[in-house]
């Protein structure tokens, strides 16, 4: 495990570097807007400096936002012919392809996440979803409906719900606005993005290029700003109709009370406490390679993070050896530096909160083999960490901890397995490690989580529906369910007679 830090700016093109620097305002209708007001610091979290000041929206530029949203909607963008939208999907798609180095530089110094992974992960899945949802407009059909009158025509046709208020969590930034933006508008909703108050330049940029890709301006728009001021206004605004969300269970929650005393859509895509499980006859050192490149992948700051590892108790040992090394074969530091394979975490205040979870273990009858502490300097840095032999109700266990902590622990059958694992609160995804192909199929199917995967780990596509069971949220991302839960039906019955 080795490790460097050095200052942002000599890490960063000189083109990212301007717009990283620049003055940041909101960006609504086609144009950036810099609101009188408060505004918020962006954090290099690899070196804890200020990056730049982003707009903490007020009510009345949220207003500004989402008025322009309802006004492409009722224009320029709602009324495009599918083809059209198609077309400009795929132009937008083109130019995040073209500008993707870019694109993951903003990722990698808001967020700290290794550069490097940002060109060859993220951006190409927020590319994959503009193209997957490009190809939908021209193939959302409605029904002819076989009532019993005779004289009836009736038929349904697949509408959009209008403005989308649209929120994203921190630790995937621009996929996160790709994953929602794309299903949106190819479902031809217009969008007031609000992006996390730690993360919010690439999503900027993303709007900016939009209006290049020949977007009519108020399609997409984006307000900056904290949750609790901007992400509210955005929320509570009557002018939206559809709150699609990604981010906690906790903030889950509020917005949808807000959501049903208001009567407007949601859907809740939330975190996990996903286990990820190794039965004795899997190939061994390809399950624990894959367990520790998801325990430690963006410092576990991801929602699908195998962050519970579960091993039969007769291969623990050997598990554990291979995670070890992997961990220490980790090269931390900056997220801009190529050489980094660990970044640091998003924030001072977050791994605090991770630090707490590794402070209450030493009153348990769990140890922490390898990893635990910070490393020396301004930077987030945590080490890749092992918490072994927690009970199922501690709360390294039951609860997302989010960062490179990975909770170990043994089972002895099948049975105990499933009720152990099944009575989690949450229920995103899970990875299933065995030879035994009908082992296979019976625990995955039995397993409550809204994704399992069996042999591999962390596989992703727009095409594949993605959202978890239970406190793991409502509705799912990518294939056709991530479509229809920006779509309503409307039915028309016509009298012949
Ligand atoms: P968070 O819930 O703290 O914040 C998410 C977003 O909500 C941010 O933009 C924030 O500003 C906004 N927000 C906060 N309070 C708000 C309020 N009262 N009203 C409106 N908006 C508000 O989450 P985070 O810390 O940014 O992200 C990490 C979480 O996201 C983890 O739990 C992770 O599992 C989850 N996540 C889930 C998925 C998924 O697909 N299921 C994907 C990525 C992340």
């Amino acid at each position: 495990m080795t490790t460097s830090t050095t200052g942002f700016a000599s890490l960063v093109s000189a083109e990212a570097l301007a717009f990283a620097t620049d003055v940041h305002g909101c960006f609504i209708d086609g144009q950036r807007i810099v609101p009188a007001g408060a505004t918020i610091d962006s954090i290099d979290p690899s070196t804890g400096s200020v990056i730049t000041q982003i707009a903490d929206a007020d009510p009345v530029t949220v207003d500004r936002a989402v008025t322009s949203a309802a006004a492409a909607f009722a224009g320029d963008w709602g009324r495009l012919t599918p083809g059209k939208r198609e077309a400009a999907l795929h132009r937008l798609a083109d130019l995040l392809e073209q500008h993707s180095a870019e694109l993951a530089e903003y990722d990698a110094l808001e967020g700290g996440k290794p550069v490097s992974y940002v060109e060859a992960v993220d951006v190409p899945l927020a590319v994959e979803q503009f193209r997957y949802y490009a190809g939908w407009p021209t193939k959302l059909t409605g029904d002819v409906v076989p009532v019993d009158t005779p004289s009836a025509h009736v038929y349904s046709r697949k509408v959009p719900l209008g403005v989308v208020g649209a929120i994203t969590p921190w630790n995937f930034p621009l996929c996160q606005a790709a994953i929602k933006l794309a299903p949106a508008l190819a479902a031809g909703n217009t969008v007031v993005l609000k992006p996390s108050e730690l993360t919010s330049l690439s999503s900027l940029r993303l709007a900016e290029l939009a209006i290049e890709a020949g977007l009519p301006p108020g399609t997409i728009n984006v307000v900056t700003g904290q949750g609790s001021s901007t992400g509210n206004a955005l929320v509570t605004h009557p002018g939206i109709a559809k709150i699609s969300f990604t981010g906690s269970e906790r903030v889950g929650r509020v917005l949808g009370a807000a959501a049903g005393g208001s009567l407007k859509h949601i859907s809740l895509e939330l975190g996990g406490k996903n286990p990820n499980i190794i039965f004795a006859d899997a190939d061994i050192p390809a399950a624990a390679t894959a367990a520790a490149t998801t325990a430690y992948f963006y410092s576990g700051q991801v929602c699908f993070s195998g962050s519970r590892l579960m091993v039969e108790r007769s291969v623990l040992d050997e598990v554990l050896e291979i995670v070890q090394r992997y961990a220490q074969a980790l090269v931390i530091g900056p997220g801009l530096d190529r050489a980094s394979t660990l970044g640091p975490l998003a924030s001072d205040q977050h791994r605090d909160k991770v630090e707490k979870y590794l402070d209450s273990v030493s009153a348990t009858k769990a140890s922490i083999p390898f990893g635990g502490s910070r490393i020396a300097g301004d930077g987030y840095f945590l080490e890749p960490t092992a918490v072994v032999g927690a009970a199922d109700s501690d709360a390294v266990i039951t609860d997302e901890i989010f960062g490179p902590v990975l909770s170990v622990q043994t089972f002895d059958s099948v049975d105990e397995l499933m009720i152990r694992v099944n009575s989690a609160n949450y229920g995103l995804t899970a990875g299933v490690w065995t030879n035994d192909v009908r082992k296979a199929h019976t625990v995955a199917q039995n397993l409550q989580s809204g994704l399992v995967w069996v042999n591999t780990y962390a596989d992703y596509h727009a095409a594949a529906p993605f959202g978890g069971f239970k406190n793991s949220g409502i509705g799912k991302d990518c294939g056709f369910d991530g479509l229809a839960k920006y779509l309503d039906t409307q039915t028309i019955w016509m009298s012949l007679a």
